[in-house]
Formats: structure tokens, C-alpha cells, sequence
């Protein structure tokens, strides 16, 4: 199905969406999504067991996002874009770049926001307002309550909120395996947490999703449709286009070894997104 833009169609059916507002992001496309989990003050070692493939070093971060911005990527502030869908007009031409950090963690409070506050570098968290404060409880099930990393206080996003580079998006309620739930479930999960978030953050919110492990079932995209949300990142690798389904948007998930300079330039060359030599396709 081909999913081109088409303003006056997506605009049906909806009550109160001025027609500006409506899925911003199409405007920046293609856009690539790079995707983070934990932040962590030093290299992550092997004691950090499942999570180190997805946990990046402070100093990975800062080198992740001067190489991309060096490559001349742009990376989007996705609340300046819903409050003004021509923020980014004077850049077009440009290659435009998310980065989206998944789950809330009190790691990105603590290691991320201080790196993207200094490389004045926008990002979006993707949040479970269903667990202000609370702790990973859906992975390492091994681990006893005090050993399972810590997620951000509703206190603490409010203050990352005020940033001119934080948004927030939801990750649903209380990252939930979407695609074994009943519709009722699903509905909860969709709408209950945008409203919280909404409620809790403001603007630094925008109507965009992450489905939790990326997954989803038809069902879920069923209820997706008639959902708050104008977008929905998946964990597949790819570049997103107008052709994709806004509710399928793919993402390419960071790995600690992509704070590496090299690792990360071998990463995009393998992606396709830059030639043998280094530039940007
Ligand atoms: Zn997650």
C-alpha cells in the first residue's frame, strides 16, 4: 500500500486536527531514526549481562552525535516541529535524523541529557507513564527488584521537559507485550498513555509512538488507526520515506560499539546511508 501524502485524505475523519499539524514529519522525509536504550557514565563492561549490547557510554553518545551532525545529518526536535510544522523549511535539502531513546530511564536523565544538552542536540524519549519512578521489571526477571535499572520520576521528566531539546513520546502504559492483548487492553494502553503524558508534560509531548520490543499485531494496527497518534516507530532497520505506513516507521537500534567513530561509519556504510567513502548518499 502506498502510503504518499495525501493531506486532504488523512485530514477525513478527523474532528479537531488543524490541517498544519497533521503528520509534520512527512515534510522531513526521508528521515533516519536512531534508536538508544541506557546511557551509562563509563564503557558498559560484560557484568552488564543482556544490556550491554544496548547500553551507550556518555562519551559513545557525544561521538555518535558529532560524527552524524559532521556527516551532516540534522537531528529534528520533534515538539518544535508540532509547534511550528515550518521549523525546518530553511533546511530542506538537508538529511534529516531522529534520535529516540526507548523506556524512560533514570539513565538518560542522569548520562544522556547532560551530552544532548552540550551538543545541543534535540532528542525524544519514548516513556511508560504507567511506571513513573518504577523500575524494568519486563527484562532480566532474574534480577531481584534493587539490581533492575531505575526509570524516571514523573518529576524528572517535567524537568527534562523544560529543555529546549527533550520530547517526550509514549511507549504505552507499562511496556506490555501489545501484540498478545485483547482491543479493550490495547485501547487502554494507546489512549490512557497519551493522555498521562499529555497531562504531565505539556507540549514537550507530541502524539508519536514506539510499540514496546517493536511489536505488533493487527489488532494493535486496527487500533492504531483510530488512536491518538500520528506516527509509530518499529525496531526494524531502514530509513523512513513518505511510502512507509506512519505507523510502521522503522528505526535503526544503537549498539554500544556505535560510539565508536568507526564503528558507527562502518555501521552507516553497511545501511546504505553513506557511500565507501565516507559521504552522505
Ligand atoms: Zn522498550
Amino acid at each position: 500500500m502506498d502510503y504518499a501524502p495525501n493531506l486532504a485524505a488523512e485530514v477525513t475523519g478527523t474532528n479537531d486536527t488543524p490541517l498544519a499539524a497533521v503528520r509534520p514529519l512527512n515534510s522531513l522525509m526521508p528521515v533516519s531514526v536512531f534508536n538508544f536504550h541506557h546511557v551509562s557514565s563509563v564503557l558498559p563492561s560484560w557484568t552488564t549481562e543482556g544490556r550491554k549490547h544496548i547500553t551507550i557510554s556518555a562519551s559513545g553518545l557525544r561521538q555518535f552525535i558529532r560524527t552524524i551532525k559532521k556527516l551532516g545529518f540534522v537531528p529534528v526536535c520533534l515538539k518544535s516541529l508540532y509547534k511550528d510544522p515550518t521549523a525546518y523549511n530553511h533546511q530542506q535539502g538537508k538529511r534529516f535524523c531522529l534520535l529516540t531513546f526507548d523506556d524512560g530511564l533514570h539513565n538518560n536523565y542522569e548520562h544522556a541529557w547532560p551530552v544532548l544538552q552540550q551538543e545541543q542536540c534535540p532528542a525524544t524519549i519514548f516513556a511508560l507513564p504507567g511506571k513513573f519512578g518504577g523500575v524494568n521489571d519486563w527484562d532480566d526477571l532474574h534480577l531481584p527488584p534493587e539490581q533492575r535499572d531505575a526509570l524516571m520520576s514523573r518529576a524528572q521528566m517535567q524537568e527534562m521537559a523544560a529543555s529546549p531539546y527533550i520530547t517526550f513520546g509514549s511507549h504505552g502504559l507499562y511496556h506490555s507485550k501489545l501484540k498478545d492483548m485483547k482491543r479493550p487492553e490495547i485501547h487502554k494502553e494507546l489512549h490512557d498513555s497519551h493522555a498521562l503524558l499529555q497531562a504531565a508534560l505539556g507540549d514537550a509531548y507530541v502524539p508519536v509512538f514506539a510499540y514496546p520490543w517493536g511489536e505488533y499485531s493487527d489488532l494493535v494496527m486496527q487500533e492504531m488507526a483510530n488512536s491518538p497518534y500520528d506516527y509509530a516507530f518499529t525496531v526494524e532497520n531502514g530509513s523512513s520515506d513518505t511510502h512507509h505506513n506512519p505507523m510502521l516507521l522503522p528505526r535503526y537500534t544503537v549498539f554500544w560499539r556505535d560510539g565508536n567513530v568507526f564503528q558507527l561509519r562502518a555501521k552507516l556504510y553497511r545501511h546504505g546511508l553513506t557511500t565507501l567513502w565516507g559521504k552522505l548518499k
